[in-house]
């Protein structure tokens, strides 16, 4: 079957399974995860299944990354951070529905095959760097919106720090037994937090985080 069929019923799974903001499915419809996937895995790419990456890291189960990503709400006008670059698909679909998008991965090799890839799409709104996500990208401060993919024992500060007033964060909180989705969002005065999913991510390595 050819890869854009495929695709077209991941889209209708998501459907299926509740995913109804129509950007975000737009967006699956797009982006063909197929090019971000280990290469003899791309036939397997439109399963809905985490994929096993190099160095031991995964690309996010569709459906998981789809609920993330509805229930960020995004607009179109957003900054967004992202912790975790992996493949480069996440960014790839924020990408669609945000304005700009700064990711940071700690492996190397990862975040090189990651800009390849977003470059040969021209995803040129993406910016990649190398380094601790845990400490965020303080340059391009505030963010609207913050997302990790991978699961530290709790939302890093400095990312609390560098949200924007009516900013919003999705974070996976956990160890490898348990972990829950968190929605964080900040206010002038306040900060709440929302458990919307258990669900089942990487660890996030770093200085405040889980160490190597
Ligand atoms: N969003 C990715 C995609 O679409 O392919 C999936 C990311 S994978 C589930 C999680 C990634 O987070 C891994 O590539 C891992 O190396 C990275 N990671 C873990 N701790 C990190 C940290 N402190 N800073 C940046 N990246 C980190």
């Amino acid at each position: 079957m050819h890869y854009e069929r495929r695709r077209k019923r991941l889209v209708e799974e998501l459907a299926a399974a509740g995913i109804r903001d129509e950007r975000v499915l737009k967006a699956f419809a797009e982006v063909p995860r197929h090019l971000f996937v280990p290469e003899p895995l791309a036939p397997r790419a439109y399963e809905n299944t985490s994929l096993p990456l190099a160095e031991g890291q995964t690309i996010s189960q569709p459906l998981t990354v789809a609920r993330t990503l509805q229930v960020l709400a995004l607009k179109g006008e957003e900054r967004v951070l992202e912790i975790g670059t992996g493949s480069g698909y996440q960014a790839a679909l924020l990408a669609r529905l945000a304005d700009r998008v700064f990711t940071i991965e700690r492996i190397e090799v990862l975040a090189r095959r990651a800009r390849r890839v977003l470059d040969s799409l021209d995803f040129y709104q993406v910016n990649i760097r190398v380094g601790d996500g845990t400490l965020g990208w303080s340059r391009y401060q505030p963010y609207d919106v913050i997302v990790l993919a991978a699961a530290g024992p709790e939302v890093p500060r400095t990312l609390l720090e560098q949200m924007a007033p009516g900013g919003r964060m999705v974070a996976p909180v956990g160890d490898n037994s348990s972990q829950q989705l968190v929605l964080v969002r900040r206010t002038a005065q306040t900060t709440t937090r929302e458990v919307i999913d258990p669900c089942r991510f990487v660890p996030l390595i770093g200085k405040d985080a889980w160490p190597k």
